[in-house]
């Protein structure tokens, strides 16, 4: 039996979004801008999803935009904001140090093109401060940009009291909430957000489809050019069938949301305290106010990439901070922000759980992770030199 423990990379298609694609695929076939009843029937559908979607979030339909994917919002709402302010003569960007690459990158972009950042610290515990945010925002401040979860650590950030500041100062404030959506409640008005990414792939819905929330007063500038859908924002016939399975698995997430997140969070908090019996070892991110399925520590004296390994011969899918995965030999961008030294960062390990786990599958990970832990600091000559007194350990 496999335990898949990375649902903060990907989800398992859930059951009513694969149901509700297989039936506008077979049934809802006709193009939404198209004037006979097949193009209307399709219109319709198109409608509803944009509505159900809406009620999750507490907007109005005309405010939902349909996009690729969490990394096209983020892109989307950035360059959108900054375009409206650069109007004003307005060209500095504050965010935080430990964003998606999805912000980061599209900031660094920006960066070359003579704007401005302020990366704020995100501190130890992972959590950015407002007053902080406060103190950074400048005349020619354009936006602010704050992911409300994170995706490594899970630690959420004080998005509503950003999104009071942002209003008194009316500068515009975009979300990435990414790994919230359909894990914590989200209201936009309570956060007072002028643009919040999601994406369905990261609450069981499909892949290459993620919405933009837009408020009303927030402008859109277009990444794509081409025809008029979603109200010449963005270009390209409607992704039906994903925005259907989208829909579908949001209204799915959100219902018994505070029951799930709360028996979800108990399987967290059991899974960390088994792993933090485990000697020289540290949680990643403040322990309660962190999104209920994630789980991130950092062991001493190991890499986590032979870690991984290890725990996927046991049937473990697990995932870790460090980037040597994606090809670098760079530590998580986000263990350093919050003050990792490099070889600590590279010995982390993220387990993200979800709905879909067992209390079983967490006492199985609880007992096979400190042996795996334990074989991998056996072979460690890293670990030698600390257990032999050479080197000093940096996890008490
Ligand atoms: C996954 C993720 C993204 C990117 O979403 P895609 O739909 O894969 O493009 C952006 N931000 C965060 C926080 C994420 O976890």
């Amino acid at each position: 039996m496999r335990i898949y423990a990375d649902n903060a990379a990907t989800t398992k298609i859930s059951r009513k979004a694969r149901d509700a694609m297989i039936s506008v695929m077979d049934e809802v076939y006709g193009n939404p801008s198209s004037l006979h009843s097949e193009g209307q029937r399709a219109a319709e559908v198109l409608l509803k999803a944009r509505e159900d979607i809406a009620d999750c979030l507490g907007c109005s339909a005309d405010e939902i935009y349909f996009t690729s994917g969490g990394s096209e919002s983020d892109n989307t709402a950035i360059v959108s904001a900054v375009k409206y302010a650069e109007k004003r003569g307005k060209r500095h960007i504050v965010t935080t140090a430990f964003e998606h690459h999805a912000v980061l990158h599209a900031i660094k972009k920006l960066e070359a093109q003579g704007y401005e950042a302020t990366y704020l610290d995100v501190h130890e515990n992972g959590i950015v401060r407002p007053d902080e945010v406060e103190k950074a925002i400048r005349e020619d401040t354009a936006l602010v940009s704050v992911m409300y979860a994170n995706n490594e650590i899970g630690t959420i950030q004080p998005i509503s009291e950003i999104g009071r500041i942002c209003n008194e100062k009316k500068i515009l404030f975009h979300t990435d909430a990414v790994q919230a959506a359909g894990h914590v409640k989200l209201d936009v008005g309570e956060l007072g957000v002028d643009y919040l990414a999601l994406s369905a792939h990261k609450f069981h819905g499909p892949r290459g489809i993620g919405v933009l929330y837009a408020k009303r007063r927030a402008t859109l500038s277009p990444l794509i050019e081409g025809g008029a859908q979603e109200k010449n924002r963005r270009a390209g016939t409607e992704n039906l069938p994903a925005i259907a399975g989208m829909a579908a698995a949001l209204k799915d997430a959100v219902s018994g949301i505070d029951e799930t997140a709360c028996r979800v969070s108990a399987m967290r908090d059991k899974l960390i305290d088994g792993l933090l019996k485990i000697p020289h070892t540290v949680l990643n991110g403040d322990k309660e106010s962190r999104l209920p399925g994630n789980v991130n520590v950092c062991f001493e004296g190991i890499e986590g990439e032979s870690l991984l390994l290890m725990l996927d011969m046991m049937g473990v899918a697990a995932s870790s901070g460090s980037a040597c995965t994606s090809g670098s030999l760079d530590p998580s961008h986000v263990l350093l922000a919050i003050g990792r030294p490099h070889e600590i960062a590279h010995g982390s390990l993220r387990l993200t759980i979800d709905d879909e786990n067992t209390d079983e599958e967490i006492e199985k990970m609880t007992d096979i992770i400190p042996k795996v832990v334990e074989k991998l600091r056996d072979m460690s000559p890293v670990w030698d030199d600390l257990q032999k007194g050479r080197n000093k350990y940096v996890i008490q």
